[in-house]
């Protein structure tokens, strides 16, 4: 059975180098390889990544950029140009591995025009699509500022992998416990599903194609009080003539849930059309094997295992 994962970080390799020589890459700190230190997976040569995938059983990784890269609050011709670097780098490798890599851009996103200008750019170089943050310098994707980058995703068919990146909202309640990834990771993502939904940013563009990371978060066990809300409150209609339940299978979801009965609630909720194979390569909270996890899971079907493992991709990216 084929295998394609969606969640899968690269390190840029001119930023690896730079900082082996103490230099700095696009503004970036001196140290700021040291956050990577603690995973020497982020520093591997393109041959052990594979022959890491070929003992996890992975045959296709869907390459992104990791988030530590998004730079939202720098300055945006600096960052433009680092993100060239990255996209270019990534492109690189999946045209010397079609069979092995695909890949995301990451983008500028703290000038719109600047990141849909890369996302063509990326795009025409063979990139899918990009993986962008829950929010930018906190603000979510239902501001009218983004609007006209939907419209160009929409119009390229581009995939959007929405990943969380720097501060989550629990950040600013605690942060002990891991709990600024553990809870916040999910919490992010159920508030990126709930802008998009509720400020009307998927009726305007109705052919968008975003995958939430991470199941989606906390999105499907809190769509029954979103729909209540928009039962109840007028404010929770201003954009959308539907209860955001309805929206629902309007994305896709990767299947990094850690828990088989949230992963079969998710399926029931979104529909297994929706929901894709993603595992984190190479950090800590990643699955650890993950195909053996998947295919070991009791309550999936085969056909099921199949579609999350490469059938649902396969359509969505056109590999
Ligand atoms: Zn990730």
């Amino acid at each position: 059975m084929r295998t394609i994962d969606i969640h899968a970080h690269i390190t840029p390799v001119g930023f690896v180098e730079a900082n082996k020589k103490g230099e700095i890459w696009h503004g970036m700190p001196i140290d700021a390889m040291s956050i990577h230190r603690n995973n020497p997976k982020t520093t591997w040569t393109p041959e052990e990544r594979l022959a890491d995938m070929n003992s996890l059983g992975v045959d296709v990784q869907v390459l992104s950029t990791n988030a530590y890269f998004y730079n939202y609050e720098g300055d945006p011709k600096t960052v433009t140009l680092m993100t060239q670097e990255c996209n270019d780098y990534v492109a690189e490798l999946v045209k010397d591995h079609p069979d092995r890599f695909s890949g995301f851009s990451t983008l500028p996103m703290q000038d719109v025009k600047a990141a849909i200008v890369e996302l063509e750019r990326s795009m025409k170089l063979g990139l899918k699509g990009a993986m962008i943050g829950d929010n930018v310098n906190g603000e979510t994707f239902d501001e009218t500022k983004f609007l006209p980058f939907w419209k160009v995703v929409e119009s390229l068919g581009a995939v959007i992998l929405v990943h969380q990146g720097g501060d989550t909202v629990v950040n600013q309640r605690s942060n002990r416990y891991h709990l600024p990834n553990t809870i916040g990771n999910p919490a992010d993502r159920a508030v990126t599903f709930a802008s998009l939904v509720f400020g009307g940013v998927m009726d305007a563009c109705p052919d968008l194609k975003i995958c939430l990371c991470h199941g989606g978060g906390y999105t499907c066990y809190g769509i029954g009080r979103m729909d209540r809300g928009w039962e109840v409150r007028q404010e929770a209609r201003e954009h959308i003539q539907k209860p955001p339940s309805t929206y629902l299978g309007k994305f896709y979801y990767d299947c990094l849930t850690h828990s088989e009965p949230a992963l079969r609630y998710l399926i029931d909720s979104v529909g297994i059309d929706q929901v894709v194979f993603g595992t984190d390569w190479p950090f800590d909270m990643a699955i650890d094997w993950p195909v053996s996890w998947l295919l070991g899971l009791e309550s999936l079907t085969n056909d099921e295992k199949e579609a999350i493992l490469f059938k649902n991709l396969e359509k969505l990216l056109g590999i």
